[in-house]
């Protein structure tokens, strides 16, 4: 396959870069090539050059049941018809939330909100005021937004601030732990009773798809509850992936509170904070979240008819199938090519870099990775019509098909003999 060309958006980036710092919008996007997209369908997406990709970045996770699914752009179209915003109530708001809670069925009530790094920042005061303690413990490896009190960058096992500007005593009121470690947190909650919450991924999604060990999430549960700590689930990647239920429902592990987004109004941004009626009724008695877009008309109507076709045609025996042959497929094209292509995670949200065979359990264990020449490889891949993130994690979708494996392969086969 010969590589794709992109002179129109070379030209659209000279430009970006006049009006907007690196010509992104998020910081996230300046390691990935300068790609501008026409439109997405499906699994795919279409450049300005006309060039196609088989999408497995899905917009950093929203993108679950695939691009501009009907049903959804439908009824967010003719909701809109009726207004946006009211600063007041509407039904479909009442709809969206029954039809969560029916979904995240140990939640007893629900908040909406519009990203998650807000929404993160809403469940760790929420925990705060209702144990009446300051700090919060969160693991090496995980991102739960870009606010001050949470961006972090590990050097050399140190936790340190991520970016200029950001105020490191905001670090102070949390401690950082290596994830699947009980024996690290046994000692913290033993030695520190100011702990109001232990926030975490269930799964490590940004730090190499690091699955829990078996009984790890019950036993954070056990420990939080030994220490009358609110254990809080950022479900922000694997709600509504893993499972209708997320990670709560696949482990079988009921955080007190946890964090949605991304996947569950199939790519409106929309967040979810939910919880039991003890803990979320505080926001009407003291604890302020508030937000001017929460909950509106196109949100809720993105989450009402995103929940109908999950709850009404689950996917996720078929996502996890086609992705567990995808896995399969890149770890024996990686052999043939002779390159030590290592896959780990699930097969909805795993992670592809080079390195050592073998699993990692910890942030730290991502060392062993070349994550530089992964991050190289990643452009090659786009070359090659394959879009994917920088950083190794591959989301699959619900509009991912046979057609699409085959065509992944093929190209996959040809930026593996540009590495190789
Ligand atoms: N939590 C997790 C686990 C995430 O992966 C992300 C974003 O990738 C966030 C929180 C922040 O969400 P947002 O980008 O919507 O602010």
């Amino acid at each position: 396959m010969s590589l794709l060309t992109r002179t129109r958006s070379a030209e659209l980036a000279e430009r970006a870069r006049e009006i907007t710092p690196g010509g992104v919008h998020s910081n996230v996007r300046l390691a990935g090539p300068s790609v501008f997209f026409e439109r997405g369908e499906g699994a795919w997406l279409y450049d300005e050059d006309g060039n196609d990709y088989i999408d497995y970045l899905l917009g950093q996770g929203p993108i679950f049941l695939g691009h501009a699914p009907r049903q959804v752009t439908d009824a967010v179209a003719r909701e809109m018809r009726r207004g946006s915003v009211f600063a007041g109530q509407h039904t479909l708001e009442n709809r969206a939330g029954e039809l969560f809670l029916e979904s995240v069925d140990w939640a007893e009530k629900v908040r909406f909100g519009v990203t998650g790094t807000e929404t993160d920042q809403a469940a760790l005061r929420l925990a705060r005021a209702a144990t009446g303690r300051t700090r919060f413990v969160r693991f090496a490896g995980t991102y739960h937004g870009w606010l001050d009190n949470v961006l972090i960058t590990t050097v050399d096992g140190v936790p340190r601030p991520a970016s200029a500007g950001q105020l490191s005593r905001h670090l102070d009121d949390s401690y950082v732990l290596p994830y699947n470690d009980t024996a690290a947190l046994e000692t913290l909650l033993d030695q520190d009773d100011d702990i109001a919450a232990v926030i975490v991924e269930p799964v490590l999604c940004n730090s190499g798809a690091i699955l829990p060990v078996e009984g790890y999430l019950h036993r954070l549960r056990e420990l939080c509850d030994q220490h009358g700590v609110v254990l809080i689930f950022d479900e922000v990647i694997t709600g509504f992936r893993l499972a209708l239920g997320g990670a709560a429902e696949y482990f079988g592990v009921t955080p007190d509170l946890a964090v949605y987004g991304k996947a569950m109004a199939g790519g409106w941004p929309v967040s979810a904070l939910a919880g039991s009626a003890t803990l979320m009724d505080l926001f009407a008695d003291g604890v302020t979240h508030a937000g001017t877009f929460n909950s509106s008309v196109p949100a809720c109507a993105a989450v009402v008819s995103t929940l109908t076709l999950l709850r009404e045609d689950p996917p996720y025996g078929r996502v996890h199938a086609h992705g567990t042959k995808l896995m399969d497929s890149i770890r024996e094209l990686a052999v043939q090519h002779d390159l030590p292509l290592r896959v780990q995670g699930l097969p909805v949200a795993f992670h592809v870099s080079f390195g050592s065979p073998g699993s990692i359990l910890d942030h730290a264990g991502l060392a062993s990775f070349d994550l530089d020449r992964y991050a190289a490889f990643s452009h090659t891949l786009a070359d090659h019509g394959i879009w994917v993130a920088p950083r190794g994690i591959w989301y699959v979708s619900a509009a991912h098909g046979d057609v699409e494996l085959s065509a992944t392969l093929e190209r996959l086969d040809a930026a593996l003999s540009v590495e190789a």
